[in-house]
């Protein structure tokens, strides 16, 4: 994994060093010796991680930390502050300034690159997340530019994995002065239990566990669906150092040794929280925008651009597979008058509940989408030409067979569409030319009279011949229709 690394230390044989061991490790430094020097790195250079000494005559390594985490643009950006001092006090200055960890100097190489590994492996996660958000941005779906920092840092869930009583309690006790909720266990299985039940925020796990390997623990987690992105911190003692390299290795967020101090715990644990749920808001902005992009406001369905995607793939399938899908074209019949009659708000009306009746009679991988106006497509994958005009029927009962419920005098409206259909036999077709193909049927359908169906290579199917069996209902011979995915 490359990455850039930014050295921020006045002592030139101090950089030196560290220039040295991260280039022998292949990562790509850039350097700086003063606070302001940094500060400008960081703007124009874009590392993924900043190596920030402390003691620095002018700006100090805490103010030009507090900047780098205080800017939406640049918050994301993990910074280690090195230091001569072993101060608590100072440590947890720095975790408050929103600095990531803490590497006393001398350094020791094993936890140098531990740390740097995985503080630039969390950092592409999240710049991952970024760019998609960005891109989302772009429908104009996310107002703000969210920072990591401004994330809320309470009510969190934590497991504690810790067989030793009084330290599990000091842990509770202290956090839960940010009121998270905490929960204890004394042994791995245990802990897994409480995981089954809960889902949590943050899961700490002792690596002295007794008769326990804490790291297999921790490597469970990672594998597991529930756990995967769950952020784990590591208790160790201070000889653990290789162990708490290997945890890193292996994905934990982060670690403290003992002695705990207390509020070291709580600002390591705030910054895990924050960085979890920056990610969460990335994650969800990015699927909000995302289905805005890909579906139709007034109906829910999926709108022409996801439609194309989906049957494109489809068609890649079929061709592996060698089997046939349908391609439906629905128009609503005369559709301009029920606009021009009782308005714009009727009409929307009709197209609502045209929408609903579509996903209704449909099987949950069938695909129903709006391609602008009254034109609807439905696409169903595997299916035999006979199945398809029973289904392709059976949606143009759905619509004619009961009259609309709508805001017209009569409180009800009658309402037909018009169906062409064509069945796509395995085989490379463009979208546009199946589009075609169906869209010649769709016309004929409506100079043969409407409310009717016309599919490719057969002409207009005769209702009587294609109706749903009563014995068999086309769930129960296709597979249950089950929650409706057709549409989002
Ligand atoms: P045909 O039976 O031949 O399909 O006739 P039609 O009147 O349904 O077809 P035409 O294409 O002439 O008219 C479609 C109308 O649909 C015109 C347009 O104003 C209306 N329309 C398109 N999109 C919307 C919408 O989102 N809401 C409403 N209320 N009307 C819409
Ligand atoms: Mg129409
Ligand atoms: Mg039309």
């Amino acid at each position: 994994m490359s990455a850039r690394v930014l050295i921020v230390d006045d002592i030139l044989p101090n950089v030196k060093l560290l220039e040295a061991k991260l280039s022998t490790e292949y990562y790509e430094v850039l350097t700086a010796t003063s606070g302001k020097e940094a500060l400008e790195k960081v703007a124009s250079d874009n590392p993924d991680i900043v190596l920030l000494d402390v003691m620095m005559p002018g700006m100090d390594g805490f103010e030009v930390c507090s900047i780098i985490k205080g800017n939406p643009e640049t918050a994301h950006i993990p910074v280690v502050m090195v230091t001569a001092l072993t101060d608590a006090q100072d440590k947890v200055r720095g975790l408050e300034a929103g600095a990531d960890d803490f590497l006393s100097k001398p350094i020791n190489d094993t936890a140098l690159m531990a740390r740097v590994r995985s503080l630039v492996r969390l950092k592409m996660a999240l710049d991952e997340w970024r760019v998609r958000e960005n891109a989302a941005n772009q429908f104009g779906a996310v107002s703000e530019s969210p920072s990591v920092m401004t994330e809320p840092v309470e009510g969190a869930r934590v497991l504690v994995i810790e067989d030793k009583e009084y330290e599990k309690t000091k842990i509770a006790e202290t956090l839960m002065r940010d009121h998270n909720i905490v929960m204890g266990a004394e042994s791995g299985p245990k802990g897994m239990e409480l995981i089954a039940k809960y889902d949590f925020d943050i899961v700490m796990v002792s690596l002295n566990l007794n008769g326990e390997d804490g790291l297999r623990l921790c490597s469970h987690l990672k594998s597991n669906e529930r756990t995967r992105s769950v952020p784990i911190v590591m208790i160790a003692e201070q000889d653990d150092m290789i162990y708490v390299a290997h945890g890193l290795e292996i994905g934990a967020h982060d670690y403290i040794l003992r002695p705990l101090d207390k509020n070291e715990l709580l600002a390591r644990v705030r910054t895990q929280i924050r960085r979890k749920r920056f990610q969460e808001r990335l994650r969800s902005t990015y699927e909000i925008s995302l289905n805005m992009a890909l579906t139709d406001s007034l109906t829910g369905l999926y709108n022409r651009r996801y439609f194309e995607v989906h049957l494109d793939k489809l068609l890649q399938k079929n061709k592996a597979s060698r089997k046939a899908l349908a391609v439906i074209l629905l128009d609503i019949d005369h559709f301009k008058k029920v606009n021009d009659t009782y308005g714009h708000n009727v009409g929307d009306e009709v197209l609502k509940i045209f929408a609903q009746r579509l996903t209704g009679s449909l099987r949950s991988f069938d695909l129903v989408a709006r391609l602008g106006g009254e034109e609807f497509v439905v696409v169903l994958p595997d299916i035999s030409k006979e199945r398809s005009y029973i289904v392709a029927e059976r949606l143009r009962r759905s619509i004619a067979d009961a009259p609309f419920p709508c805001n017209t005098p009569e409180g009800t409206l009658k309402v037909t569409t018009s169906l062409g259909g064509a069945v796509i036999e395995a085989g490379g077709y463009e979208i546009h030319e199946i589009l075609d193909r169906a869209d010649k049927c769709l016309y004929e359908a409506k100079h043969g009279g409407r409310n009717c169906t016309v599919f490719e290579g057969e002409g207009k199917i005769d209702p009587a011949k294609y109706q749903e069996s009563a014995r068999i209902s086309y769930e129960d011979e296709e597979g249950a229709a089950g929650a409706a995915s057709s549409s989002p």
